[in-house]
């Protein structure tokens, strides 16, 4: 197990007095820059900075870094929640950590797909299947690890098997936190 224990610091941010959103920090006592890589390569729209040994990453948004000696989240609901997720990801990097041989690790800095262009790729028809308005809708939330690509049925029918190669390709699906 790469991280065995962690200090934890729940609070609400200093420039939001009286929020009703809460900011939390694991701290470590061991460096977790070496499994950066390989969640740099499983999290959908990471965007990773070797230079600066940091990660960044927003699943639900929730805005989450990921550093040598820390793994913070923001903007959660409840001082629960945001111990909760930092349990989570704590085991998320853990997980990552022991199937690191089955992941080729990423060191590149990848720019987020833009919204615009995922929906390019959806099939447009608003036809409510995913449970939202409209295909845009559905993109946003795809782009944020809301939705994925199986929550949309028409891309796995053969009219869009060459637009969900390439969605395939620019979204990971992101794993489960916890
Ligand atoms: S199920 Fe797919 S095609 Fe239908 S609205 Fe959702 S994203 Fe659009």
């Amino acid at each position: 197990m790469l991280i065995e224990k962690y200090d934890l610091d729940v609070f609400t941010p200093s420039c939001e007095p009286g929020a009703e959103r809460f900011s939390a920090i694991a701290r470590l006592t061991i460096d977790i820059s070496d499994v950066l890589p390989y969640l740099n390569a499983t999290l959908r729209g990471a965007v990773y900075l070797q230079e600066a040994n940091a990660l960044t990453w927003t699943k639900s948004g929730h805005k989450i870094a990921f550093q040598s000696y820390e793994i913070a989240t923001s903007n959660v609901k409840d001082r629960d929640a945001a111990i909760k997720e930092l349990d989570g990801l704590v085991k998320l990097v853990n997980r990552t950590w022991e199937r690191r041989a089955e992941i080729t690790p990423d060191f590149e800095a990848h720019q987020r797909p833009t919204p615009l262009a995922v929906y390019k790729l959806l099939p447009h028809t608003n036809c409510k299947q995913c449970g939202e308005p409209t295909c845009y809708t559905f993109a946003l939330k795809l782009i944020a690890g809301q939705k994925n690509l199986a929550d949309c049925p028409p891309l796995f029918t053969p009219e869009y098997a060459d637009q969900l190669a390439i969605l395939q390709g620019i979204i990971i699906e992101a794993p489960a936190i916890g």
